[in-house]
């Protein structure tokens, strides 16, 4: 059986133009998709045995593991909800919904990657564009802290650097490609010029390209320690504001790294000074197929994009406080529930040392780190592949996430509104 313009909801770019085959219940191929999407479609394709839900070990009924989870949660003081970046809309807003009822916090997985991302468009918006547009007009690209052959493999292939477009018809010949890292990578191959910046020094260099931009004198001195020289970031300079559109596609590298939200600050206000003379757009290389839609869900549903608590009966946001790993750190959550992520594996030592001590309530579609020490776990069915939903692209597009395997698992959206139907029951 073949299903046509499959979405891979792997990474940001979450292409939507995979043709999946079935044949005897797996999947066989995925067609157009890279070498991670494949892997994707092919490895959670794959039939299992483990039980749908297991409690302290042992297989035990969807509504046994259900009643577990539910007093687990209800029971507690200040639970933490977190992950939900490779997971359906529909079961974010499931999610959002509970953490509110357990007047706990909850937190995605955007606070330990693009969280100053978002915190430097609230503080002075966000100059953005579609992935479309920057296929059809872009003629200037530039990845800054980003390494897409590695991290969105067919991102310079489908939207920005060789795709063909209504005024790019002839691709990569119509497009200069610039790349700013800290040292050269798989990118940059695919670049016309490399800018080589310091470690730790971007946001010297992101407010010189500021001045520059804006016609005012930057001193050599000012750059001695970027890394970069004057010669070429008046070049660039230059570049970006003759181009006819523009586009910054900002990665870890830069949300990651000192300065953090302020680096970001400083790219959105170099895009907004660039705006007066050309069109010029900026936008996050968001990782996790869905994470833009969690920021999405939690800020239509609380107004804030991660990081929001709810004891207080309203919610509230303040990354560093009711976040994930500084709630872990300071030794204040009592119950975590982890939901299409396994913190286990990814948080600093520091505060998943801390995951040992409190009881876990996890819900992933495959074994992990986490389900290794959750108390209470639940396998769910992979939204993309065993059940349909919502996922955002990088560029807030969002797009409808098919079906194509029977699964014997529930989806994370059936657990969730079940497991709030419940900690209501036990928490009026
Ligand atoms: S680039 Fe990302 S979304 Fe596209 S096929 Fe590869 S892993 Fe999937």
């Amino acid at each position: 059986m073949l299903y046509e313009h499959v979405v891979c909801a792997f990474c940001g770019c979450v292409c939507d133009d995979i043709d999946v085959t079935v044949e005897d219940g797996r999947i066989t191929q995925a067609k157009n998709a890279c070498v991670l999407g494949k892997a994707w479609f092919l490895d959670h394709g794959k039939p299992t045995d483990l039980p749908a839900v297991r409690i302290d070990g042992q297989a035990a009924s969807l509504e046994e593991g259900i009643d577990a989870a539910a007093s687990l949660l209800a029971r507690s003081h200040y639970p933490i909800i977190y992950g939900l970046s490779s997971t359906s809309c529909e079961a974010q807003r499931q999610a959002v919904a509970l953490a509110e009822v357990l007047g706990g916090c909850i937190d995605c997985c955007t606070s330990v990657c693009h969280g100053p991302s978002g915190m430097a468009v609230q503080g002075v918006g966000e100059p953005t564009c579609t992935l479309g547009e920057v296929k059809n007009r872009a003629n200037l690209v530039i990845y800054w802290g980003s390494n897409p052959a590695e991290s969105h493999p067919r991102h310079m292939t489908r939207y920005a650097v060789t795709s063909r477009g209504m005024f790019t018809p002839n691709g990569r010949k119509d497009r200069t490609v610039v790349l700013v890292d800290v040292r050269p990578s798989p990118s940059s191959r695919a670049a016309d010029i490399q800018l080589t910046v310091r470690p730790g020094k971007d946001f010297e260099l992101l407010w010189a390209l500021r001045a520059l931009v804006q016609g005012q004198k930057v001193e050599e001195s000012s750059l001695a320690d970027t890394g970069v020289t004057l010669e070429q970031l008046v070049d660039l300079a230059g570049r970006m504001k003759s181009c006819r559109f523009g586009v910054l596609f900002v990665g870890q590298g830069l949300t990651q790294s000192r300065g953090k939200h302020m680096n970001l600050t400083a790219a959105f206000l170099l895009v907004r000074d660039l705006n007066r003379t050309t069109k010029f757009a900026l936008m996050p290389m968001r990782g996790h197929g869905n994470v833009t839609g969690v920021d999405n869900v939690l800020a239509w549903q609380t107004g804030y994009p991660f990081g929001v608590n709810f004891s207080r009966g309203c919610p509230r946001f303040n990354p560093g406080e009711f976040t994930m790993v500084d709630v872990l750190r300071r030794g204040e959550a009592d119950a975590v529930l982890s939901v299409a992520s396994d913190p286990v594996a990814s948080l600093p030592n520091s505060a998943r040392r801390r995951l040992a001590d409190v009881p876990v309530v996890a819900i992933d579609t495959h074994d992990s780190e986490t389900t290794r020490i959750a108390r209470v776990v639940f396998m769910a069915a992979t939204a993309g592949i065993g059940v349909e939903g919502t996922a955002y692209r990088m560029d807030n597009v969002p797009l409808h996430l098919s079906k194509v395997l029977p699964t014997p698992y529930p989806s994370d959206e059936e657990i969730l509104s079940r497991l709030l139907a419940r900690v209501k029951e036990m928490k009026p």
